[in-house]
């Protein structure tokens, strides 16, 4: 599932007050590439990652998901869009402190219709992400970069098609962010969804297929990494 951002503009409003963020944006992702994003503080890239997520609607532009104009959707089936087919990963791990690993995880299919056995697939998971005898831990007996891990988890727990992931690494040392980045790599290959994640750290940035630059909510380079052999 590829993505088409087409002529988006955002602007936040205080009162009547406009404050536009986003400039005429249009990027293609696609589903095969890790994306990264870089630029400095306040030039748009949560913006526009929250746009692509739809956790914002935008001031004006489009955004497909192959032919599906996420822009248009009524909230019924955006939260449905959603939960199929995005997985969110932010700098703050966001758990809940008194549930387990596990439960943690199992949160995101609270009242959701799903298919498969939940259990094997958090088990599954739980392997992927290298914290299998973790489970039925408290996240405060987990170090940052095994928190990341176990937000990661509940990203994926449902196959989303696409990560999104805004400074994963940012709240952890430079080898524990290594560790998150080579696993969203592997997630990448293994579970085949597109990543895009959001980063200061230019070293990671090199290492993605692609490496977006924005500056003053606008994309100022568009690059492909050449390929790591
Ligand atoms: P980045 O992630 O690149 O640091 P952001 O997308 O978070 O940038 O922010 C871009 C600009 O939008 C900043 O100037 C920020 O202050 C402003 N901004 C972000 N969120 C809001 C909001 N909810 N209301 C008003 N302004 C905001
Ligand atoms: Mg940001």
């Amino acid at each position: 599932m590829n993505i088409n951002v087409s002529r988006l503009n955002h602007s936040f409003f205080t009162g009547k007050v406009e404050t536009p963020i986003l400039f005429d944006v249009s990027c293609k992702f696609d589903e095969r590439e890790v994306t990264a994003i870089v630029g400095p503080s306040g030039s748009g890239k949560s913006t526009l990652l929250s746009l692509i997520g739809s956790l914002d609607s935008p001031t004006k532009g489009k955004i497909f998901f192959d032919s599906d104009d996420i822009t248009i959707m009524d909230n019924k089936n955006l939260s449905l869009f959603r939960f199929n087919t995005i997985g969110f990963v932010f700098q703050q791990f966001h758990l809940l402190h008194s549930l387990t690993v596990r439960e943690n995880i199992l949160v995101a299919l609270l009242n959701k219709k799903i298919t498969f056995n939940k259990s094997e697939r958090v088990d599954e998971i739980m392997n992927l992400i290298g914290l299998y005898d973790k489970k039925n831990s408290l996240p405060s007996q987990l170090s940052g970069g095994q928190q990341q891990r176990v937000a990661i988890a509940r990203a994926l727990i449902n196959h989303p098609r696409w990560i999104l992931a805004d400074e994963p690494t940012g709240n952890l040392d430079s080898e524990n962010g290594e560790l998150i980045f080579n696993l969203l790599l592997n997630l990448h290959e293994q579970e085949g969804c597109g990543v895009i994640f959001v980063t200061h750290d230019i070293a990671l940035a090199e290492r993605a297929d692609r490496i977006i630059f924005m500056q003053d909510g606008k994309i100022i380079e568009d690059r492909r990494n050449e390929a790591i052999c």
